[in-house]
């Protein structure tokens, strides 16, 4: 063998540098199922079985295709990890070199490189070609700036690719149309919603649940259900699905939740692209192609485009120049457990009793419950970073470490005090009250922060903003808030103090250790 072409679970692109020159004579594909990647986060059901289905759908299509595969299944052989998997194939074909695209996870990438030196194999690391940004770009970017912001980055790429652009000018005359996008529901709710496009198993996807449910039974999550895109044309049928459908009020109600609408108005499309069943380019260049055919309006195309070539293509170029050390930060010195709850969603707060159950049904949250209900609430509790991170990147169907880190460590734990995010995202119940129908139905109240029925998100915020009063104060956005805890009489104080102490009471955090 020339060379051994390695293609992790989440590199199902076709186009794939892997294949440029590609010799079937003397190279041979290579794809393993690990258990660690199960494993070494307790991941959810949904999400293996994601993985697992998508692979083996690729393995079948480059088999249709008669390319050379070496392919090993759970069912075959229980592998642990990746440099396991490799060294035992170096082993059997003694390659000349291993190839291998720039992996989503630092850790593989670690394991892969330290696999291929112990077998004095050369590693040869390719570029990702389904990202916009080209090697060195966004690194390019970064130099002489003091900060990095989304925003920038964001106008940099449409410039350069011409996305929603009027020659130098943005379409419209702006480049950001968030002040349309905050819509929220009337009490009579979202009213009809075209139900989600949902694919039935066929027999490898089944397959795939059953080593699933064989051998990751205690996992958390549940796959009755299971219906996410798992090929390429499953990834395309759900994007003319949405930009028919859901893109035109995509915008306006991004922010909005609803009780029992897991998904609303949101594309459900970041499992395909993170595996890269689909790519970016395709997916930007649909939404833009409704808004000049006049069937989606520019709040909502720009608003879903900046989704897309803004924050993925930002997080991707954050995560690989602050990698590893954001693991290790932990600038709110943050010290609790994660609560047990969510790991079960048995909870009596109501948005998040939703929130974590329906991410146990399907894998899935949309931005607003991600980084403003189940997020927010780490983040007033004070959890852990290394915990919370384990667990987002455990529960959810598109949780590939590049995206998944720098969004929980940076933009909703403010564990990096502030690389990705301006401010800490912090609010009371109140916000959810505003933005849902979660209160409607819960036993608490969103306004009260030191009541009997008081919501424990709004006492968990004043007790957060005292605690951390010194560094907010001096933060210009954060000003206004302090401002508030200040007009605070002792009384009130003492009384929240006592309340926070009830609230850490009633939700057990013992269950991190034990998994
Ligand atoms: P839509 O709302 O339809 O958005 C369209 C697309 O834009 C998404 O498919 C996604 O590819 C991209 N996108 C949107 N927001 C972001 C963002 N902040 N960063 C990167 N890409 C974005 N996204 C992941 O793909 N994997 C994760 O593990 C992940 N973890 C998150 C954790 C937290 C705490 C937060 C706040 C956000 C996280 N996100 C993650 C970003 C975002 O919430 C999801 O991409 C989105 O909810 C996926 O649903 P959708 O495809 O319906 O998205
Ligand atoms: Fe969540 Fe508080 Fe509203 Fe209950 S009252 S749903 S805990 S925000």
């Amino acid at each position: 063998i020339r060379r051994l072409c390695v293609i992790l679970g989440d590199q199902l692109n076709r186009d794939s540098a892997l294949f440029d020159d590609f010799d079937s004579t003397q190279d041979l594909l290579w794809m393993a199922e690990v258990q660690e990647e199960s494993t070494h986060v307790p991941s959810n059901k949904q999400r293996s079985v994601m993985f697992l289905a998508a692979m083996r759908h690729f393995a079948q299509q480059l088999r249709d295709e008669k390319l050379p595969l070496h392919y090993s299944s759970l069912d075959e052989v229980c592998l642990r990890d990746f440099s396991a998997a490799l060294a035992a194939s170096l082993q059997q074909y003694q390659p000349l070199q291993v190839r291998l695209v720039l992996p989503g996870d630092y850790r593989v990438l670690q394991s892969l490189k330290r696999c291929c030196a112990e077998h004095h194999v050369p590693l040869e690391l390719l570029g990702d070609n389904h990202f916009i940004a080209k090697p060195g770009e966004f690194t390019a970017w970064q130099k002489g700036k003091k900060q990095w912001r989304m925003e920038y980055w964001y106008r940099q790429l449409r410039k350069r690719t011409g996305t929603l652009m009027r020659g130098d000018q943005p379409e419209g005359g702006e480049w950001n149309y968030d002040k349309d996008n905050r819509g929220t529901f009337s009490a009579k709710g979202p009213g009809m919603l075209e139900a989600a496009l949902l694919f039935s198993p066929d027999s490898l996807t089944q397959g795939a649940i059953d080593t699933v449910e064989r051998l990751f039974p205690e996992n958390p999550g549940n796959l009755l259900g299971f219906g996410w895109p798992v090929n390429r044309a499953q990834a395309l049928q759900l994007l003319d699905f949405f930009i028919a459908k859901h893109l035109p009020l995509f915008g306006e109600y991004q922010d909005a939740m609803w009780i029992n609408e897991p998904w609303l108005y949101h594309s459900r499309l970041s499992a395909a692209l993170n595996l890269k069943l689909l790519s970016p380019r395709e997916v930007i260049a649909a939404a833009e192609k409704a808004y000049q055919q006049g069937e989606a309006p520019l709040n909502a195309v720009e608003g879903f485009i900046r989704q897309i070539l803004g924050w993925r293509e930002y997080v991707r170029g954050l995560y690989w120049s602050l990698m590893p050390e954001w693991l290790s930060m932990n600038a709110l010195d943050a010290g609790h457990n994660l609560p047990d709850f969510y790991w079960t969603g048995e909870v009596d707060m109501h948005c998040l009793a939703q929130s974590i159950k329906q991410v146990l049904d399907h894998g899935y949250g949309h931005h607003i419950q991600r980084l403003m209900v189940t997020g927010l609430f780490a983040q007033l509790w004070q959890t852990q970073p290394s915990q919370i991170h384990a667990w987002y990147l455990a529960m959810y169907v598109d949780a590939i470490e590049w995206v998944e880190l720098p969004n929980v460590l940076g933009m909703s734990q403010y564990a990096d005090g502030g690389i990705m995010a301006s401010k800490p995202y912090i609010a009371t119940g109140r916000y959810i009250a505003k933005m849902s129908n979660y209160c409607d139905h819960c036993c608490y109240k969103p306004d009260e922060a030191e009541t009997e029925n008081a919501c424990p998100f709004t006492t968990l915020y004043w007790a957060f903003l005292r605690k951390h009063r010194p560094l907010f104060q001096k933060h210009p956005r954060l000003a206004l808030q302090v401002k508030h805890l200040d007009a605070q009489s002792d009384e009130k104080r003492q009384a929240i103090a006592g309340r926070e102490q009830w609230v850490r009471a009633r939700y057990p955090a013992n269950t991190y250790s034990t998994t």
